[in-house]
């Protein structure tokens, strides 16, 4: 059983990509054109934010977000221990400092009040993650920011379509940065990203910067770079966004299923959900003290898994400048050893759910 399959032998899906093809093709304007422009268009309009900037990948639409902030070296940025480095990379790529904290230990998000403790004269901006799939509590983040003067911007690179006490994500923080990796929530054909903001300024300053820091043709307002969503993108995402929705009911379907197969088995944690969030389960991740044992029994059974993510952030030898020590986020480097993701996608049955369980059953 695969870890992930993108579904693109779907006849009806691969009919629309085909014409979403040779609408670009035909048009032959391939960067900053009318798919990008509608893309856009919808997608800010789905979030519930005024503004949507494509980019070229999620890891830019975090970078750029911070630059347009004027996140600077400096300055500290609050970010979860545990998350994908990307988060912590994006921080280091404007020359800022991160400022890890612990992450909530049954949702494995960061919570405002975590964010609150860290808080010292330097801080420039909190970075909360809705990892996995479920969202942060992003108003009272933004609470909390106002009380301080900070800038949130938002990881929902996992995150698309999940929202939290009613509210989408994508329309509460002062920015949202999104990825487009093929295998995301709503995914691309390739790289791609985009950033949601409600702040015109934000936003008209995002679009220079993914474009050499120009707003009017040959002249240059600021130190730009090049990370535009390309039209072929655009026009794919346009296929894939309608069925977005569609697509979380199925991974949350898939989630239930999970829960109830796996119901009681003893040393194994399954995911939680918070009353006030809609998790859209990017990754369907329990924990186990015996992980290398139950990965081994459902790589027998032919189960594929994954690690998300194995090595806790202030670890990676890229911060070894940090001199971050062994035991200092104890959590997070409790989660590297113990997190496993089970196989979720959309079209996963009730029978490879039940085998998954078997697996896992005739282990732990
Ligand atoms: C995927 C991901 C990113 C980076 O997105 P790319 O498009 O791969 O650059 C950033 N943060 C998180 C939490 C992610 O899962």
């Amino acid at each position: 059983m695969r870890f992930v399959d993108l579904g693109l032998d779907d006849p009806t899906l691969r009919e629309e990509l085909d014409a979403a093809y040779a609408r670009v093709i035909d048009r032959g304007l391939m960067i900053l054109g009318p798919e990008l422009e509608a893309f856009e268009a919808e997608f800010a309009s789905y979030c519930g934010a005024r503004h949507a900037v494509g980019v070229g990948n999620g890891f830019d639409a975090l970078v750029l977000s911070l630059r347009a902030a004027g996140v600077a070296a400096g300055a500290e940025v609050i970010v979860p221990a545990h998350t994908f480095v990307a988060t912590w990379l994006a921080v280091e790529a404007v020359g800022a400092t991160v400022v890890p904290v612990e992450v909530s230990p049954d949702t494995y998000i960061m919570t405002p009040e975590a964010a609150a403790a860290a808080i010292t004269s330097r801080t420039a901006a909190i970075l909360p993650v809705s990892l996995y799939g479920h969202p942060v509590d992003i108003d009272g983040f933004m609470a909390l920011a106002s009380r301080h003067g900070l800038f949130v911007l938002e990881d929902a690179a996992q995150s698309h379509g999940s929202s939290y006490r009613g509210s989408r994500t994508g329309g509460g923080a002062h920015a949202t940065a999104f990825s487009f990796y093929p295998t995301k929530n709503l995914g691309a054909l390739g790289d791609g990203g985009a950033i949601t903001t409600s702040d015109p300024e934000l936003a008209a300053r995002l679009m220079r910067l993914r474009n050499y820091g120009s707003s009017r043709k040959y002249v240059h307002e600021e130190t730009g770079v090049n990370s535009r969503l390309d039209e072929m993108q655009a026009a794919f995402l346009r296929v894939f966004l309608p069925r977005l929705d569609s697509r979380n009911d199925a991974r949350r379907g898939i989630a239930l299923a999970y829960a109830d197969a796996l119901a009681g088995v003893t040393g194994l944690t399954l995911p939680h959900e918070l009353r006030d969030a809609r998790h859209v389960y990017h990754l369907y991740v329990v924990r186990t003290g015996r992980r290398q044992a139950v990965q081994a029994s459902l790589t027998e059974a032919g189960v594929q898994t994954q690690v998300h993510y194995p090595i806790a952030c202030h670890l990676q030898p890229a911060f070894a400048a940090r001199a971050f020590r062994r035991g200092q986020f104890p959590l997070a480097e409790q989660l590297a050893d113990e997190v496993l993701s089970l196989p979720m996608w959309p079209g996963l049955r009730q029978v490879d759910i039940a085998s998954v369980a078997q697996a896992v059953r005739a282990m732990v």
